[in-house]
Parts: structure tokens; C-alpha cells; sequence
């Protein structure tokens, strides 16, 4: 017992302070125009908020809208007791133009920049405790459910996107697509991203723990800004060929399912690999680049 210097408690007094501190989860999202990116910051944990601040107050109209600039919105959710900061960074639609040449710039730049920013801080000598981190933990890259297959450009941009941070690929407005039709697309999208070689998060490595997870990649959503009724309750929904769609229900679309994945079965993990991998080799070039 004399050598016990209580050296186990560590984990209770991290865990406090964490809890005390909360967690930040800095999302992105990505993808060509008209794809529901903005509609799904929306609706993302529309239910789940005590408090929201934009940066640069959207459009409540859903329809006469578009994004022209690379902005944030964040959001204060809390669960028993324990804080989560989540802010989205929402981009306008890439590969609108004619030539399209380093249309993935923008973003890559912004993910970098934030990199710089908190690498800056690190290095100041009379650093704050706690940094204030706007790193990006998890690009949700929005694919087009045509149903075919991902376009020259997707691939591309979702590459240079899985060199600096954790890409999520996402298959946007899936009520488009029947349950036979979003399976077989599904595969192929994951056959795709194999062959040429793009790194979604969650990495192979993990394969046994994250077996389930992959299977469901990428995550089939539908957003909306609207309520609709169902069975006389009111519910975030849309209206469809098919019927109503209740976004929360997991059995119309994957969303509630995509929003476990971020908040609660690899928040740590994000957040873990966003340091300890991406910023990680963004912070050891630039160390390089100043020895040099
Ligand atoms: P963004 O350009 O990717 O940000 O797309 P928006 O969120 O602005 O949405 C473009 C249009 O698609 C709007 O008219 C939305 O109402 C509609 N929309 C958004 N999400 C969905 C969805 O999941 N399904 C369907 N059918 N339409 C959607
Ligand atoms: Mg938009």
C-alpha cells in the first residue's frame, strides 16, 4: 500500500474533466450542388439542441437557396450532463464550372488551414490550457444516388479529402433510391473506393470491430427541414413516391444511424485519428519545412 500513489484515478479525473469540458465534433460537409447538404446541417440533430449560433444565419427557405460560401454553424447538445460542441462547416457545391481543375481546393485549404492555426497555437510559449480546436474531424462527403456509379470527379475530390482528414462517404437525398436499388449501389460505391484505393474512415485495420459499420457504408440519408404528419404525430419527414418518409425512423434512412456512428460509437475514435493521424503528418511536414 506504501507505494500506492493512486496513479489508477487518472482515468476517473480525465473522465471528469472531459466531462466537465465536454467534447467539440467538428464536422464538414461536401459535395456537388442540390445534393441536401445544407437541409441535412439542418436536420442533423435538430431535435437534440439547447443552443445554435450561425456564423451566417441560412436561408430558412428551403428551396430558393444556395450556399456560396464555405460557413459555420454550431451547436451546444447536451446528454446527461455531458457537453457536446458540435459545429458543421458547410461548403458550397464543387464542380459547378465549366473546368473544374482544383475545384477540391477551397476545402482542402480550409481543412489546412485549421491545422496551421492550431498548430501555431501549440507552438506559442505561453500557451493556453486548452486550445480552443477547430480541426476538422470528419468530412461527410455527399454522393449524387444516381444509382450507376461514383463520378470521375467524386473520385478525385474524395481523395485529395481522405489525404487531410476522415472521409465519410454519404449518399445524399436516398429517398430517390428504392431499398433493392440503394443496396446494389451501396456495393458498388464500396467496390469503387476499394479499387481505387480511397481511404474511408473507418480504416481497414479496425475490419473486425467496424465489420457491421462497413457493411452500411456509406450511410444512405434523407433530410428535411419540414415536419410532416404521421399516424396524427408530427414528424421531420417528406413526402415521396413511395409514401411518407420519417427521417428519424432508421427504417426509411440512415441517418439516425449516421448520427450514432459521429456522436457516439466513433466520436473518440474521429476525434483520435484527426490528431493523432492527419494533423499529425500536417504538423510534421510543416516542422520539417521550417528546419529546412
Ligand atoms: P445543397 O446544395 O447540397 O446544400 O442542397 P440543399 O440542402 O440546399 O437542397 C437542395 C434541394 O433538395 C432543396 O430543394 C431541398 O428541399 C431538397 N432536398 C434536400 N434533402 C433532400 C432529401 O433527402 N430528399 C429529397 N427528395 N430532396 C431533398
Ligand atoms: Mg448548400
Amino acid at each position: 500500500l506504501m507505494n500506492y500513489v493512486g496513479f489508477d484515478t487518472i482515468t476517473k479525473q480525465i473522465e471528469r474533466r472531459l466531462l466537465k469540458q465536454g467534447f467539440a465534433l467538428n464536422l464538414m460537409v461536401v459535395g456537388r450542388s442540390g445534393l441536401g447538404k445544407s437541409t441535412l446541417v439542418n436536420t442533423l440533430f435538430a431535435s437534440h439542441l439547447v443552443d445554435s449560433k450561425a456564423a451566417r444565419r441560412p436561408n430558412t427557405a428551403e428551396h430558393h437557396r444556395s450556399t456560396i460560401e464555405i460557413h459555420n454553424v454550431s451547436h451546444l447538445i447536451e446528454e446527461n450532463g455531458v457537453r457536446l460542441r458540435l459545429s458543421i462547416t458547410d461548403t458550397p457545391g464543387y464542380g459547378d464550372l465549366i473546368n473544374n481543375q482544383n475545384c477540391w481546393e477551397p476545402i482542402t485549404k480550409y481543412i489546412k488551414e485549421q491545422y496551421s492555426s492550431y498548430l501555431r497555437k501549440e507552438l506559442t510559449p505561453a500557451r493556453e490550457r486548452y486550445i480552443k480546436d477547430t480541426r476538422i474531424h470528419a468530412v461527410l462527403f455527399f454522393i449524387n444516388p444516381s444509382g450507376h456509379s461514383l463520378s470521375p470527379l467524386d473520385i478525385i475530390v474524395m481523395r485529395r479529402i481522405s489525404e487531410v482528414a476522415n472521409l465519410i462517404p454519404i449518399i445524399g437525398k436516398s429517398d430517390c433510391l428504392t431499398p433493392e436499388e440503394r443496396h446494389a449501389f451501396k456495393d458498388r460505391i464500396r467496390a469503387e473506393l476499394d479499387f481505387h484505393k480511397i481511404r474511408a474512415f473507418p480504416e481497414r485495420e479496425e475490419r473486425l470491430l467496424n465489420d457491421r459499420i462497413r457493411a452500411m457504408l456509406p450511410f444512405a440519408v434523407i433530410g428535411s427541414e419540414r415536419n410532416i404528419v404521421v399516424d396524427g404525430k408530427a414528424v421531420r419527414g417528406r413526402r415521396t413516391r413511395w409514401g411518407t418518409v420519417n427521417v428519424e425512423d432508421p427504417e426509411h434512412c440512415e441517418y439516425t444511424a449516421l448520427r450514432d456512428f459521429l456522436t457516439r460509437t466513433h466520436l473518440q475514435d474521429l476525434i483520435e485519428t484527426t490528431g493523432l493521424v492527419h494533423y499529425e503528418a500536417f504538423r510534421t511536414k510543416q516542422l520539417m519545412a521550417l528546419k529546412e
